[in-house]
């Protein structure tokens, strides 16, 4: 078999760790990967070069990832549809506001055999119905074959090499379950293949709604036992949620690292979690928090609560997501930080 081309679609703080760890899988395994990774830089100019230009040169995504270097086979290009056309393999990794403008830009445009890999954590919105799996959107758009990343994975613990696990959801593990896992498993990033794609990805989605509630606990100085209590109850209404519009997922798969596992790293060291915490301490705007603390990286949680929120009352299910709705509710002014407990006290996991 020919070795598979890969490109990269995004260069954010993900984005660039997991450069790192592709960069030297595919090196290592020239049988089955093309060396070259082309990587999408979203262009901008930083201290009055080009990002592009300066990962090209300094091998380091200097404001996404600071202090880390990027294998040299991992080339910025500018244009998306240049990074993508030739490559089988796509892993798409960018903010999920994005996700369809992007997709969009590469239809008709890639290999139509390429397969992708979505490590996105978020939902798309559809007007009518609500919401819409970030990996059916690329599915739909592109008309290929799209598998999940999701998993307990701190972009900067990534990037140092910390030992860490992740789980791959495809559909189609006889045929891409390999191929796939062999560009991420190393000696501390350790993969796990399963076949429930939608949990895994709603487990990755539904987690950052979860950390929403941690950091306003946080920030009220509430503890650990309030916090593992939000962990535990937001663990629930993640099952209930894949349960009720994605039925059929095993147990076990919320055991896997993109269940439990991401739903703790993310409530202890996450972007939404801190920004959550600033929010109560602060009473400045989330957006504001989000420009002053993450220099251009985004917190996805306030984003899909609301994407949520919508989907829970077109079908009538509010009542039985008193987390995800209070968290909506209190990043949208609707209520005080502090009513998040009165939310949680009447949970029907009480019932
Ligand atoms: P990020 O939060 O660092 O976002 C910034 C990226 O968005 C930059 O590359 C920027 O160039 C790009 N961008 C800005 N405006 C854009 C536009 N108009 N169009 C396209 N791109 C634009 O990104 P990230 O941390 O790489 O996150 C990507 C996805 O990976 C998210 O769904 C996130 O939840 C998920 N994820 C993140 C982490 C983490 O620790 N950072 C870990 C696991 C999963
Ligand atoms: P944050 O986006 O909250 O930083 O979470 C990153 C993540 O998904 C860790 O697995």
């Amino acid at each position: 078999m020919a070795p598979k081309n890969v490109a990269i679609i995004g260069s954010g703080n993900w984005g660039s760790a997991i450069a790192r760890i592709v960069g030297r899988t595919t090196k290592a395994n020239p049988d089955m990967y093309g060396e070259r990774v082309n990587m999408w830089v979203f262009e901008e100019v930083v201290d009055g070069r080009n990002l592009s230009e300066i990962i090209n040169t300094e091998h380091e995504n200097v404001k996404y990832l600071p202090g880390k270097k990027l294998p040299e086979n991992v080339v910025a290009v500018t244009d998306v549809v240049e990074t993508a056309k030739d490559a089988d393999i796509l892993i798409f990794v960018i903010p999920h506001q994005f996700v369809t403008r992007v997709s969009k830009s590469l239809a008709g445009k890639i290999k139509p055999d390429a397969v992708a890999l979505s490590l996105i954590k978020g939902l798309s919105t559809v007007p009518s119905d609500g919401i819409k799996l970030v990996s059916d959107e690329i599915k739909e758009i592109l008309n290929i074959d799209v598998a999940v990343l999701m998993g307990a994975n701190l972009a900067p613990e990534v990037a140092n090499d910390n030992y860490c696990e992740a789980t791959i959801g495809t559909k189609n593990k006889d045929k891409n379950g390999d191929i796939l896992k062999t560009l991420f498993h190393t000696d501390f990033f350790r993969i796990n293949v399963v076949a429930d794609t939608e949990a895994v990805e709603l487990c990755g989605a539904l987690k950052n709604i979860v950390a929403c509630a941690a950091g306003f606990s946080d920030g009220l100085g509430y503890g650990d036992n309030t916090k593992a209590a939000v962990i535990r109850l937001g663990m629930m209404e993640i099952v209930r949620f894949v349960n009720q519009f994605y039925p059929g997922a095993h147990l076990s798969t919320f055991f896997e690292s993109c269940g439990l596992a991401d739903l703790v790293t993310t409530c202890y060291g996450g972007r939404n979690r801190r920004v959550c915490e600033a929010f109560v301490k602060s009473d400045k705007p989330l957006p504001e928090l989000e420009k002053e603390m993450l220099n251009g990286q985004s917190a996805q949680g306030p984003l899909t609560a609301e994407e949520v929120f919508d989907l829970l009352q077109k079908t009538k299910s509010l009542e039985n997501y008193p987390l995800f709705v209070a968290v909506k509710r209190i990043c949208k002014g609707e209520l005080k930080p502090h009513e998040l407990i009165d939310c949680l006290r009447t949970h029907p996991e009480y019932q």
